[in-house]
């Protein structure tokens, strides 16, 4: 039996199976993924559009990349969610974005690209003071 990876984006509108295994999971530091997702980058899983099912209503932004190829991102109509991606490049496939996925256990992140444009900040000095969950602070006025 092959291993079906679900997931959803904020509210649960969007929401998708895929089965089998990714082609590659990649982590992207180019502008319009970082723009696109308001981080430092993006991860996406890859897999063969046939083996994703997708279900809710999405809103598609396009874009030419910088190779001449159309890039989809679709998002979710109701949060906005980036759930996943196309690419005229490679027609028959789609990226979801890993962190709509409910469990990515087994899943590693294979190849950084756009390293060169990958933000200052999007990596951790190692004095930063991490906490488990929310701590209980709030800016002094
Ligand atoms: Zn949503
Ligand atoms: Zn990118």
């Amino acid at each position: 039996m092959k291993h079906k990876y679900t997931g959803k984006c904020l509210c649960g509108e969007v929401s998708y199976v895929a089965c089998g295994q990714p082609i590659i999971v990649a982590q992207c530091h180019c502008e319009e993924c970082r723009r696109s997702s308001g981080t430092g980058h993006a991860v996406g899983a890859m897999f063969v559009s046939g083996a994703v099912t997708l279900s809710g209503k999405t809103n598609e932004f396009r874009y030419m990349s910088s190779k001449d190829s159309e890039v989809t991102k679709a998002s979710c109509a109701s949060c906005g969610s980036p759930v996943f991606g196309t690419n005229t490049r490679t027609p028959d496939h789609l990226t979801i974005a890993l962190g709509t996925m409910d469990d990515a256990n087994g899943l590693e992140i294979e190849v950084v690209i756009f390293a060169r444009d990958k933000p200052h900040w999007d990596q951790l000095g190692q004095d930063v003071i991490s906490f488990a969950a929310q701590p209980d602070w709030k800016p002094e006025d």
